[in-house]
């Protein structure tokens, strides 16, 4: 039987306030675990807008009808619209999630900014983007967080040796196929391996799940709480109905990180590559 980790992504206000609520019934009524992966600063998105000097972004926007998906106010925020604050805005809400015995681990202080715009920040602003990040988290769960995931699945070189500054248990920063260890920084890289709904649409995301059901490779499925929490809230469902009934024994990321035999992995250097669906290339 394979092990699956739902890694839930809280990328904007709107997937917090709304989208996280409607994931957590979803989850309660099936007693599941899950990851939440929490953006702790200012939601940003409509700095997107920017991302329409680049062609690659503006197609996808279109392939995806973006702004029904995420809202109109989501698509302003940050530009005409003030930027609220997401995970720092919503501390019972993240403490809860704990409480709940979901994992809170950490993805962004600023998601939009970092998405977009990683190659341009400098090791200055990377090293005091973790640092807001980190004590966010901090001051909110009283305690240091285990796992980090990249928003957009965006790393590189710097990025990486600033998070072996931070005394990680594991990272979750790539769509590689399978868990590795990063030369980088000596931390075990456990992947996204499954696609999301918005690469492979439902259909892609069910069909995946049964062809691995009996894979030894822990499993791991993208979710945003803006996506699964909202107007894709039935098809989370149908896609975890499929996942129980394949057998799938549903567990949180710092779990599979904490039992994996590290002696047994791969020790390499970070790649880059395009996936199907993605609009920019990913970490690998
Ligand atoms: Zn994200």
């Amino acid at each position: 039987m394979a092990v699956l980790v739902l890694k839930v992504d809280i990328d904007t206000f709107r997937g917090m306030k709304e989208g996280v609520p409607r994931i957590l019934e979803v989850l309660d009524k099936r007693s599941l675990p899950a990851s939440f992966f929490v953006s702790f600063g200012p939601d940003r998105s409509g700095l997107a807008v920017l991302q329409l000097l680049r062609p690659r972004f503006m197609m996808k926007m279109f392939r995806t009808d973006a702004v029904s998906m995420y809202g109109l106010k989501t698509a302003l925020y940050g530009t005409i619209l003030p930027a609220p604050v997401i995970g720092a805005g919503f501390p019972d809400m993240v403490r809860s999630l704990n409480d709940l015995g979901h994992e809170v681990a950490c993805h962004a202080w600023d998601h939009r900014v970092w998405q977009d715009w990683l190659f341009l920040m400098g090791q200055k602003s990377i090293h005091s983007w973790f640092e807001k990040m980190i004590d966010s988290y901090k001051s909110i769960t009283g305690r240091k967080p285990a796992g980090f995931g990249a928003p957009g699945w965006r790393m590189d070189r710097r990025a990486l040796k600033t998070a072996g500054e931070y005394g990680f248990d594991y990272l979750s920063c790539t769509r590689a196929r399978e868990p590795f260890i990063f030369e980088e920084n000596d931390l075990v890289e456990i992947p996204s391996n499954l696609p999301c709904i918005e690469e492979a649409g439902v259909n892609g995301v069910v069909k995946a799940l049964e062809s691995r059901a009996q894979s030894l490779v822990p499993q791991v499925l993208p979710v945003h709480t803006e996506v699964e929490g909202g107007f894709y809230c039935k098809s989370f469902e149908q896609i975890l109905d499929k996942a129980q009934s394949s057998g799938y024994i549903v567990k949180r990321l710092v779990d599979v990180a904490f039992s994996i035999d590290k002696s047994s992995l791969l020790k390499r250097t970070l790649k880059q590559g395009l996936i199907p669906g993605r609009a920019f290339k990913c970490s690998m």
